[in-house]
């Protein structure tokens, strides 16, 4: 299968491979990647599926993205990213939350956020492009992170064979125990540095650098090319899709639906990569009703689904869901380009670029609307769902499933849909402990991370995650804060 930018809109796009798309991460124009077609998955697909690991399901769904990758290394690949070692318990179990939320719960890998599902493996399928297409330089992997991503692409391309990786995060964007995760990092090939500004000013830095033709070659004289580990490289998004399929064949497995009957899905949502990757799911044919996209103050997703227009010139807040402050989200690239192509794709993206908002047309935001919901949670209602979860559920949700979970709820109070619905739970509650432990009525007072922890574990009788007690004991080794304008520089270091 074949990918192309949603940019291009010539009469023959061109066209590169998938292991091409992987190593380029951003196509030349700017635009996002794309397969050609989106390949069907059938209720016979899920019956061969339903027996199976993670990570056989994962080999089997990927193989229908990546067709120039070898069947057989691919499940090695998987094998080894989706361990027992990597996700202890499992890569993504479903825990019921009551009579009709299911939480897909997708942080049980060594940094405690969803973003280590495709972290896992995506080095492993861009090591692989590298060699299938004779490449000889050393791929640099820059990252602009609003904490997650950042930990999660550092544990996953360390000491990987011809990459290393370079993290910019927003300074005040993180949370202290995000921000002590990267400045510990392990590894021989990997560099970290924080950055004056929000997560958008980490991020068009990065995305600026990419497009500087002049420090590309000077990169390419040092041996060196740039590439992406953020979610608008397809390498990062295909491994997401195949959670939603597991997920619906293990509702079969354990009895919760049957076979060909349709749920609804809810995510907590930041650039807009996660859910995306449960609407290509969707349009393969996995029986999907609604995708409920949820967000925080930072509602201008929610704005978009009910009014049709994008403006992210808004003021931004911090929340305690730190990781879905975002402003600009990159994946709608890929939305807009599935319902209403290249040209008009290319065109609403100048003028968000330009303006700072643009508007769909009414048929497309009608398009939209069929598919998607938008809701949602101020910070008062996001501590009031984990404490009323954890007391009439005993369900412990971080900060960021709790936007999700409440978002279900309203979703459902409001259209009175009873559907099974699966709720992404992107991260352990320990990652943000200190906002947690406060919604279910624990006072910190201290700001040291290990006390944070502690408190929460006595407060709910919960377990510590293990890679999350690991790094309290690990010396810091990155210090360093520059002005985005300094990005470039930092980014070509030797
Ligand atoms: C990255 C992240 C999100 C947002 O996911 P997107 O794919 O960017 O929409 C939500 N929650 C957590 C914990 C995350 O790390």
């Amino acid at each position: 299968m074949n990918y192309r930018s949603t940019r291009d809109t010539s009469n023959t796009p061109a066209y590169v491979s998938s292991a091409e798309a992987i190593k380029k991460g951003l196509a030349p124009d700017g635009g996002l990647y794309m397969p050609e077609m989106l390949p069907r998955i059938s209720s016979l697909d899920v019956a061969t599926l339903r027996p199976m690991s993670y990570a056989q399901r994962a080999a089997y769904i990927l193989s229908m993205f990546l067709t120039d990758y070898d069947k057989d290394a691919l499940l090695r690949d998987c094998e080894a990213a989706y361990s027992e070692e990597k996700f202890k318990g499992g890569a993504a179990p479903i825990v019921k939350i009551d009579d009709s939320i299911n939480s897909l719960e997708l942080w049980h890998g060594p940094t405690c956020a969803f973003k280590d599902m495709a972290l896992q493996i995506m080095p492993r399928l861009l090591s692989r492009a590298l060699t299938m297409t004779g490449e000889d330089k050393k791929a640099r992997i820059l990252v602009a992170t609003s904490g997650d991503t950042g930990k999660a692409a550092l544990e996953g391309y360390r000491d990987v064979e011809g990459v290393d990786i370079t993290v910019f995060y927003p300074v005040d964007g993180v949370s202290r125990m995000q921000k002590m995760q990267m400045a510990t990092q392990e590894g021989g090939n990997v560099n970290v540095c924080a950055v004056y500004g929000n997560f958008d000013d980490a991020q068009n830095g990065v995305k600026a650098i990419f497009s500087d033709k002049a420090l590309a070659e000077k990169a390419l004289e040092d041996g060196m090319f740039f590439s992406s580990a953020n979610s608008i490289n397809w390498g990062r998004l295909a491994p997401q899709i195949v959670y939603y399929i597991s997920a619906y064949c293990d509702l079969i497995e354990n009895g919760t639906i049957v076979d060909g009957e349709e749920i609804n899905v809810c995510v907590p949502t930041g650039n807009f990569g996660n859910i995306f990757a449960a609407y290509i799911a969707r349009c393969m044919g996995l029986p999907l009703a609604k995708l409920i996209c949820a967000s925080n103050s930072n509602c201008v997703l929610t704005d978009f689904i009910k009014t049709g227009t994008y403006d992210r010139t808004r003021e931004f807040f911090k929340t305690m869901s730190p990781s879905m402050d975002i402003l600009i989200s990159s994946n709608l690239e890929r939305l807009l380009y599935v319902i209403g192509g290249a040209s008009l794709t290319s065109e609403l993206m100048g003028e968000l670029k330009e303006n700072g908002k643009y508007t769909l047309p009414t048929s497309l935001h009608n398009t939209i609307c069929e598919v998607f919901e938008g809701y949602y949670l101020t910070e008062e209602e996001t501590s009031e769902v984990i404490r009323d979860t954890f007391e009439k559920n005993g369900y412990l949700a971080d900060t960021h499933t709790a936007v999700g979970l409440g978002c279900a709820r309203k979703y459902m109070k409001e259209s009175g849909d009873t559907k099974v619905t699966v709720l992404a739970s992107t991260a352990s509650p320990y990652k943000f402990a200190a906002d947690v432990a406060e919604a279910i009525g624990h006072k910190i007072t201290s700001d040291e991370p290990a006390v944070i922890l502690e408190t929460l574990s006595k407060a709910t009788g919960t377990e510590i995650p293990s890679p999350l007690l690991r790094t309290l004991t690990l010396p810091v080794r990155f210090t360093r804060t520059v002005d985005p304008s300094d990005m470039p520089a930092v980014a070509i270091e030797k």
